[in-house]
């Protein structure tokens, strides 16, 4: 762990962990995007991309908000129709990808391919997210841990370009 990890960062990593989402599930999903662009790529290459968007204030952000309503449908602690239309994660609504763009946007364009693209394939950890026979409410996290390894692999693919002067 980097020793300088603020208090928001560690609690948004805490978060993940305690919603079941480990960061090795996300840097396989970073594999799954970019493993057919770059032959040599790396399990590690892929955590390093994963921890780097971890460390941005606008993810923290995003990670905190989105979870924190997951967590109160759960509890049935919201108000109707939110409550309802967040339980049955509601096709039409569409706020929590708004949330998930505010973390994709942050590494350019080619996250927001990404995100599409995993968002429909829903790969690994996403999956399983997904499964709403586990009675867990992940309206937004789904999204968010989508768009966290889009813009992973976004750094990444920025990063081989050698453009990013440690972004
Ligand atoms: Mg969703």
């Amino acid at each position: 762990m980097r020793e300088d990890q603020t208090e928001l960062e560690k609690k948004a990593r805490d978060l993940l962990h305690s919603r079941g989402v480990e960061i090795k599930d996300i840097a396989e999903l970073v594999y799954y995007l970019q493993a057919k662009y770059f032959t040599d790529l790396t399990m590690d290459m892929c955590t390093y991309n994963v921890n780097r968007v971890l460390a941005k204030r606008e993810v923290q952000h995003a990670i905190l908000t989105g979870i924190e309503l997951d967590v109160l449908a759960e509890k049935n602690q919201l108000s109707e129709p939110l409550l309802n239309i967040i339980q049955r994660d509601e096709g039409l609504y569409g706020i929590d990808e708004v949330i998930a763009y505010s973390i994709v946007n942050v590494y350019g364009s080619i996250g927001i391919t990404s995100y599409g693209f995993i968002d429909k394939q829903k790969p690994g950890i996403l999956n399983e997210l997904n499964d709403l026979s586990s009675g867990k409410i992940h309206t937004f996290l789904d999204d968010i841990v989508g768009a966290i390894a889009a813009a992973a692999s976004s750094r990444l693919a920025h990063s081989y370009a050698g453009d990013l002067n440690g972004q």
